[in-house]
């Protein structure tokens, strides 16, 4: 196989040609991801988040105070779990409900799970503000200094 931008031989199982980094395209491997659907993967993975943390207070949070305080910090505990396991294949929650896959520009192999860490960890924080993870935070403050306020209150009355 050749590369179709500068005749460089590629490898066979190569997504980008190693001399230009030009996009191999191969179709029994996949397809490169476009823009949209790599955003909505970015939006997905922090609202899964936000969303198992509103449902777990809201429902459990109906029968009982405590469950619901409790539920609202599992869920959120067990999806980072979940979110850390996929990471090491090289996928996000997000990624995976899309059927995406980050692979490495030469090799076509999935990263590690090193390199997805930094990617999708530390890279969004410090790749500026993303949106649903400022409301997460936001969410989190907002419970936090409403239970401060539960205390204070319980304790002038
Ligand atoms: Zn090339």
């Amino acid at each position: 196989m050749t590369c179709p931008n500068c005749a460089n031989d590629v490898a066979t199982d190569a997504f980008f040609c190693a001399r230009c980094s030009r996009f191999i395209p191969r179709p029994s491997l996949g397809s490169k991801a476009n823009l949209f659907r790599r955003w909505l993967a970015l939006v997905i993975d922090p609202l899964i988040g936000v969303l198992a943390w509103v449902l777990a207070s809201a429902l459990f949070g109906a029968i009982s105070r405590d469950l619901g305080t409790a539920m609202a910090i599992l869920f959120p505990v067990v999806y980072l779990v979940w979110f850390l396991t996929l990471l090491r294949n090289g996928l996000t929650p997000g990624k995976k409900i899309l059927g995406l896959q980050v692979v490495q520009h030469q090799s076509g192999n999935t990263p590690g799970f090193a390199t997805m860490f930094l990617r999708e960890i530390v890279g969004r924080f410090l790749s500026g503000p993303v949106l649903g993870v400022g409301l997460l935070l936001g969410a989190l403050r907002q419970e936090w200094s409403s239970l401060a306020r539960q205390v204070i209150g319980n304790r002038s009355a």
